[in-house]
C-alpha cells in the first residue's frame, strides 16, 4: 500500500493550496478529489479575492485575458436600507472564474510535486493503535487504501472526514445545521444603466460585478436557514433598490458556513481546514483566503512536527494556538458583535445611523481611521437618537452586550491554551460565551 507524509481530501482552493505549500517543503503529498478535472470547481462561477491577498499568499497571479480572470474593481459602497445614504471603501479586488482558477492552483501544486487522484471519494479512516494511519476511498475501480502520517480534511462544508471521526477523538464532529449556514442566492442580472457595487447590511445583500460591463451585476443575497429565506430577503431588496427592473441572466445557489469553527482544528494525525473547519469570514461568508491564513500556520507547524517524526495532537497543537491568537480571535469578535447587532437593530435604526454618520460611515468602516472625536460624535448621535426615539434602548443595550461579549471572546481566543489538557476548561468558558451570543435567525 502507498505511504505518504500527507493525504489531503478535496482538491479545491484549500486542498490545492495546502498541497502546493507542503509539497514545496519536500513532503510526499497526495490529494484525493471526488470530482473529475472537468467538474472540479464548478460549484460556482465567480469568486473574489483582493490583489493584496493574491500577493500575500503567492496565489496564481492572473490578469485580463487569462481564462481564470473575469474582472477587477476597487470601490465597494455601503448603503442604508432606503438606499438614500451611502459611503464606500476601496480595495483592489479581482473577480475569478472558480473552475479555471482551481485548475491553475492544482497545476501549481503538481509542479511542486503533489499527486492528485480524481474520482476518488473519501470513505473511512484506517486506525492503528487508536490513531489515524490512513484512509480508504471509493473509485470507479473499487475501494482503495492509502497510508499517511497526517490526513487533512479540505472537503468543504460537508466535512466528510472530520464528521467521520469518532466522539472523543479530540475534534468536534458536528454537522452544520440550517442556522449554521448562509444560504446564498446569486442572480446574474443585466440592467439598462450602470450600477455600483453595493452592500446592504439590513438585507445581507450586495451588487457585485460579473464582468467589466458596469450594467451587469450579480445581485447576491444571503440568509440563514433556507433558500426560501434568501428569496424572501432578495424580494425585499428588489422592492427598494431596483423594482425588478433587470434582465435575469441566470441564478446560482450555494451555502457557506456561518458558525464558530471547532475549538480544536487538529487531532492525532489529523488537521481540518477551509469550509470543513468553518473558517469563513463572519462579515461576508467569503472563505478562500481566510482558509489560507490557517493553512500557512499549519504548513509551518506540520513541517516542524514531521521533521521530528511526529504528527500527534500535541505536536500539531500550535496550529490552534497561533491561529486563534490572530484570525480566530478577530473573527470571534466580529461574529459575536454582528450576530447580536443584526438580531436587534431595525431598518429604521440603521437608516438613522447612516443618515447621521453614526458608525456607518467611511471613517469607521471605510479607512478605519475614526478618531476619539469621531467616536464621541457617534455616541452623541446615539444618545440623541434615544431621546428622539429613533433608536431604542433595547437596541443600544443589545449592541453594548454584543461589544462586551465580542471583546470577551476575543480575549478568550487570544488566550487559547498552549496545553491540550487545558482545552476542556477553556471550551466550557467559550461555550458559555457563545451561548450568550446566540444564533442568527431570519424571523
Ligand atoms: C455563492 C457563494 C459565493 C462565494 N463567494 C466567495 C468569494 O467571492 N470569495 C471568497 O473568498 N469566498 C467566497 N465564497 C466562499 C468560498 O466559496 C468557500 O469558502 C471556499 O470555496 C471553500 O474552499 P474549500 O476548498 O475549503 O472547500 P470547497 O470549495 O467546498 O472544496 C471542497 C472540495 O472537496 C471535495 N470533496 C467533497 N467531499 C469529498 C469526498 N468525500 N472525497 C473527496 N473529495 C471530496 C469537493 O468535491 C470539493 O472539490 C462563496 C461561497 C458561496 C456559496
Amino acid at each position: 500500500m502507498d505511504k505518504y507524509d500527507i493525504v489531503i481530501i478535496g482538491a479545491a482552493t484549500s486542498g490545492a493550496y495546502f498541497a502546493r505549500k507542503t509539497a514545496k517543503r519536500g513532503f510526499k503529498v497526495k490529494v484525493i478529489e471526488k470530482l473529475s478535472p472537468e467538474t472540479l470547481g464548478t460549484r460556482m462561477d465567480i469568486f473574489h479575492v483582493t490583489r493584496t491577498d493574491i500577493n500575500t499568499f503567492e496565489m496564481p497571479d492572473v490578469h485580463e485575458g487569462d481564462p481564470a480572470w473575469a474582472f477587477e474593481f476597487t470601490e465597494n459602497h455601503f448603503s442604508s436600507p432606503s438606499n438614500k445614504y451611502n459611503f464606500f471603501m476601496k480595495a483592489e479586488t479581482v473577480g475569478l472564474h472558480m473552475h479555471e482558477y482551481v485548475a491553475l492552483m492544482v497545476k501549481y501544486a503538481q509542479e511542486a510535486g503533489a499527486e492528485f487522484e480524481y474520482g476518488a471519494a473519501f470513505k473511512e479512516f484506517i486506525f492503528e493503535n487508536g490513531h489515524i494511519a490512513g484512509i480508504r476511498y471509493e473509485t470507479q475501480d473499487g475501494l482503495k487504501e492509502v497510508r499517511a502520517d497526517v490526513v487533512v480534511d479540505c472537503s468543504g462544508s460537508g466535512a466528510v472526514a472530520r464528521r467521520a471521526l469518532p466522539n472523543g477523538y479530540g475534534i468536534e464532529n458536528f454537522t452544520l445545521a440550517d442556522d449554521d449556514m448562509f444560504y446564498v442566492l446569486l442572480r446574474y442580472a443585466k440592467f439598462d444603466e450602470k450600477q455600483i457595487n453595493t452592500f446592504w447590511l439590513h438585507a445581507k445583500s450586495w451588487y457585485a460585478p460579473f464582468s467589466m460591463n458596469e450594467n451587469e451585476k450579480i445581485i447576491g443575497t444571503g440568509a440563514v436557514g433556507s433558500f426560501n429565506n434568501a428569496e424572501r430577503t432578495a424580494a425585499k431588496l428588489d422592492a427598494v433598490v431596483n423594482q425588478g427592473n433587470f434582465e435575469l441572466v441566470r441564478t446560482e445557489k450555494g451555502t457557506t458556513p456561518f458558525r464558530r469553527p471547532p475549538y480544536s482544528l487538529v487531532a492525532d494525525n489529523f488537521i481540518v481546514a477551509g469550509d470543513a473547519a468553518c473558517l469563513t469570514k463572519p462579515d461576508c461568508g467569503e472563505g478562500v483566503t481566510s482558509s489560507m491564513v490557517m493553512l500557512d500556520i499549519a504548513a509551518d507547524v506540520l513541517e516542524a512536527a514531521l521533521r521530528q517524526g511526529r504528527a500527534d495532537k500535541k505536536a500539531l497543537w500550535d496550529i490552534n494556538v497561533r491561529y486563534n491568537k490572530k484570525q480566530g480571535a478577530d473573527f470571534s469578535l466580529v461574529r459575536a458583535f454582528l450576530t447580536k447587532l443584526i438580531a436587534t437593530v431595525s431598518d429604521d435604526e440603521l437608516e438613522y445611523c447612516f443618515a447621521n454618520g453614526i458608525i456607518f460611515n467611511e471613517k469607521f468602516l471605510g479607512d478605519m481611521k475614526a478618531s476619539p472625536a469621531d467616536a464621541l460624535q457617534s455616541l452623541k448621535g446615539i444618545l440623541s437618537g434615544i431621546t428622539g426615539k429613533q433608536v431604542s434602548l433595547k437596541t443600544v443595550s443589545a449592541a453594548l452586550a454584543g461589544v462586551s461579549l465580542a471583546l470577551m471572546l476575543r480575549t478568550h481566543y487570544i488566550n487559547f491554551p498552549k496545553d491540550p489538557v487545558k482545552l476542556p476548561a477553556w471550551s466550557a468558558v467559550a461555550d458559555r460565551l457563545w451561548k450568550k451570543v446566540g444564533k442568527l435567525s431570519e424571523d
